[in-house]
């Protein structure tokens, strides 16, 4: 069951990217799930007919790609066998691999899949979650780490989904998944200041809008405990100080320039474990454009 509570966003409050508007979608915070969410969800049909041509680039950048392959390096080793599912053209999987992980696979059920990079040692297998789980079953395998790399947001009941995957992480395995951080107060800030309408309300793409102080128990009514949450960037922080890259889309290109620069600084002069540590802050305060959560089966000790 599903019940939307307090503001509620419809009609042009919701920007659609399909030719076709469902008007009788409406976002707002389920009281039931713990989050916001499009309600009703459009239908698996409509979704699957959407996404047959859907092809964006992948959604990290290199550096954010060798980020997560560092931060994973602190869990597993070498040898350790992850997933990336929806893993696109295999870009993630491809730093994984220039970083020493040798056990990879990949799955990807749409255009994308005929583009993906074939990579020895790297697996990237033809399905769609649920068709990957069936594989998984049949085939009796685990993983010690499944990553979902903006995978969440797009998927009606993720927390069904994140389920499921649970089925597939050995037990002292772990799950590692990226989402934008949505409703953050930073964006709360820019909306009250300028009156306009949520940018990030982007259907039928994103039907979910988690927050990063509501992740923590959307993951553990999956069945998971979050061991680590961290940020990227808090990007709008660029929107607050007038690269307002939401009225002008072209700003963008600057704003990512400054981040990088941002970054490479603590690169260059070798302190990227104090750079983790000022994500970890923001990610405490509930800031930062993309959340990267790191769970493990709540199970195991
Ligand atoms: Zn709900």
């Amino acid at each position: 069951m599903h019940r939307l509570t307090g503001r509620i966003f419809e009609g042009d409050e919701i920007t659609w990217r399909s030719k076709e508007v469902l008007q009788e979608i409406k976002i707002g915070y389920c009281k039931d799930c713990g989050f916001y969410h499009a309600d009703p969800y459009p239908s698996e049909e409509f979704l699957k007919d959407y996404y047959q041509s859907y092809e964006i680039p992948c959604p990290l950048y290199i550096e954010e790609r060798f980020r997560i392959a560092r931060l994973l390096l602190s869990y597993l080793k070498e040898d350790s066998s992850i997933v990336d599912i929806g893993c696109g053209k295999g870009e993630m999987l491809e730093v994984l691999h220039k970083c020493g992980f040798k056990n990879l696979y990949g799955t990807e059920f749409g255009v994308l899949r005929n583009q993906s990079k074939r990579i020895s040692p790297i697996t990237i297998l033809p399905y769609d979650v649920n068709g990957f789980c069936d594989w998984c079953k049949k085939e009796a395998k685990r993983f010690d780490c499944t990553i979902l790399i903006n995978v969440l947001e797009h998927v009606p009941e993720p927390v069904y989904l994140l389920r499921r995957i649970k089925d597939i992480i050995t037990t002292d395995g772990m799950l590692m998944f990226v989402v934008p951080n949505d409703f953050n107060v930073l964006q709360q800030v820019y909306l009250e200041k300028n009156k306009t309408k949520p940018w990030f309300l982007i259907l039928p793409d994103h039907v979910n809008f988690f927050t990063i102080n509501d992740i923590d128990n959307v993951v553990e009514r999956a069945g998971y405990q979050v061991i680590r949450k961290t940020v990227q960037f808090p990007l709008e922080f660029f929107l607050l100080q007038g690269d307002d890259y939401v009225a002008a889309p072209k700003t963008g290109k600057k704003c990512h320039k400054k981040r990088v620069a941002f970054e490479k600084a603590f690169l260059e002069v070798g302190k990227l474990k104090e750079l983790e540590e000022l994500y970890s802050g923001f990610a405490k305060m509930a800031i930062g454009r993309v959340m990267y959560v790191f769970a493990k089966p709540a199970s195991s000790k």
